[in-house]
């Protein structure tokens, strides 16, 4: 089995992860809130997340990945009152909106996902381990709280030093200061007009943090490998995790900590009030990708603060072309009976193949240096390309180099083209939300032709060329034209695309 090293948050340092005790590799990664759609900083960790599956899977490695839904917490408590309805059909809408935003940027689904809403009666049980141990304790008003100065190593992922903490300060929110050492809520007293569920430990609902040690330990155990989620997330939100499980089971509850870096909009922290914020809709909207997206998200490695701009999109989304043209040159090149490559192999390509692929993996077997692995493959496609330009590109060049790109592909995954679908089913959803008038009128009028719509046209200008009706022909390209859809004839026929 190949070796990956990834940074650990809690030991500091980068060190080897692999499986302990069980052939799948057990991974736990927070989740999303459903409580609004999916911001860009979001995807940015689940998309790196999906990078250490493929990679991980690419080494041979099985893997056991459970993703929760937060589908209760104080925000869903909040906007669910505000909408006037119960939380379940607050949040059904934005988990749709989830799972839509996931397969738009191929994410792939983990093994298991997890509401929790359906785990309620596994955390009151852990609650109860905690109260027997009187870790756990009651306050006046039926909630419970969990007492840190019965768990000494608190502050040991984040490196925080809680020396004079204050025993029985509480706090009852989900995210806090992080300079504050608080008893924090485990189960929060039903408050009037809000949902609650009937339990052992009076009626009310659970806390944030114990929601992630109860789905955790329910699906994957006791002791994990491996638990991953945004920087933010460190403090205080997997130190409670962790003083949770850990004082719940007397053993280690992580092996492996991976933090993601945060997402920052033009050098500044996205916000609404700035008025920098973008869902990933948002983009699709204003003409953007979800191959360009997710190729700029995932190209900054995890471990860097990534800063995004529009530039850079524009940047990625040219890259994304350079790849998948240089993609069907290859593949027609190498194609039987057309004319393609000559036979044979070229050495200086082959080696340059096989370069590229060692550096590929070395660089993301190195703590998943997404950027330098990009960087090995942009090389080969320069060195390909001059070769095929010059003619000296061969039928087994082309074979190796095609190896490489499945290679590459099976973790960036960019040169399916699904681009136009996803666009298009963005569209639907903003005219049945009242939002179209958001979209970009350029892509609007390029998706009302669908691909099948733009092949029939196309045919049909070839007719009308070869009875030598211009005008017809003309029209045809020109109105295409009008729409954003270039037809292109070249020696190898006619070709059209999307601007
Ligand atoms: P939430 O839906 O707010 O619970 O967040 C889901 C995931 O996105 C968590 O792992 C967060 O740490 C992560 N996250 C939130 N904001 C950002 C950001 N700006 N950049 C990167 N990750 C983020
Ligand atoms: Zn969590």
């Amino acid at each position: 089995m190949a070796t990956i090293e990834l940074f650990n948050t809690l030991g500091g340092k980068i060190e080897p992860l692999a499986p302990v005790g069980t052939p799948a590799l057990r991974m736990y990664c927070c989740g999303p809130t459903v409580y609004d759609y999916g911001h860009i900083g979001n995807f940015r960790t689940f998309l790196h997340v999906d990078v250490l599956r493929r990679v991980l899977r690419q080494q041979g490695i099985p893997l056991n990945h459970v993703m929760n839904i937060t589908d209760v917490d104080d925000k869903i408590i909040r906007n669910a009152a505000a909408a006037g309805v119960p939380i379940a059909q607050y949040t059904a809408r934005f988990e749709r909106a989830f799972f839509e935003d996931l397969d738009a940027l191929s994410i792939e689904h983990p093994e298991h996902f997890s509401r929790a809403t359906g785990c309620i009666p596994e955390m009151v049980a852990l609650i109860e381990k905690l109260a027997a141990k009187d870790i756990a304790y009651q306050t006046e008003d039926g909630s419970w709280y969990f007492r840190i100065a019965r768990f000494p190593e608190y502050g040991k992922l984040s490196k925080k030093d809680f020396g004079g903490i204050e025993d029985g300060a509480r706090v009852d929110v989900d995210e806090y200061e992080k300079d504050a050492a608080r008893d924090f809520a485990l189960w929060k007293a039903v408050k009037p007009g809000e949902q609650f569920w009937e339990s052992p430990l009076g009626p009310g609902r659970p806390g944030w943090h114990i929601e992630c040690s109860a789905m955790a330990t329910k699906l994957l155990g006791e002791d994990i490998d491996l638990h991953a989620g945004g920087e933010d997330l460190m403090f205080p939100h997997h130190e409670n995790e962790i003083a949770q499980s850990e004082s719940a089971s007397g053993k280690p509850f992580v092996r492996h900590w991976m933090h993601v870096r945060f997402l920052l909009v033009e050098g500044k922290k996205m916000s609404k009030s700035e008025g920098n914020f973008y869902t990933l809709r948002d983009l699709l909207l204003k003409g953007f990708r979800a191959s360009a997206i997710r190729f700029l998200l995932i190209s900054v490695p995890y471990r860097n603060q990534m800063n995004f701009t529009f530039d850079s999109l524009i940047e990625s989304t040219n890259a994304v072309d350079r790849l998948r043209t240089f993609h069907q040159r290859i593949l027609k090149g190498s194609a039987a009976g057309s004319g393609g490559f000559p036979d044979g192999l070229n050495p200086d390509i082959a080696a340059a193949t096989a370069k590229a692929e060692q550096d590929y993996t070395a660089a993301l077997a190195n703590d998943l240096n997404t950027a330098e692995a990009r960087a090995a493959i942009f090389d080969l496609v320069r060195a390909a390309n001059s070769a095929a330009d010059a003619g000296t590109l061969r039928a087994e060049n082309a074979a190796q180099i095609l190896k490489v790109l499945a290679l590459f592909d099976g973790v960036f995954a960019v040169l399916e083209d699904k681009d136009a679908a996803i666009t298009r089913a963005a569209l639907v959803w903003a005219e049945a939300e009242g939002r179209i008038s958001e979209a970009d009128p350029s892509i609007v009028a390029t998706l009302s032709f669908s691909d099948a719509d733009i092949d029939a046209l196309v045919a049909e200008r070839t007719r009308a060329k070869k009875t030598r009706n211009f005008a017809r022909a003309d029209a045809i390209r020109n109105d295409l034209l009008a729409k954003g859809i270039l037809i292109e004839d070249s020696k190898d026929g006619v070709r059209w695309k999307r601007k």
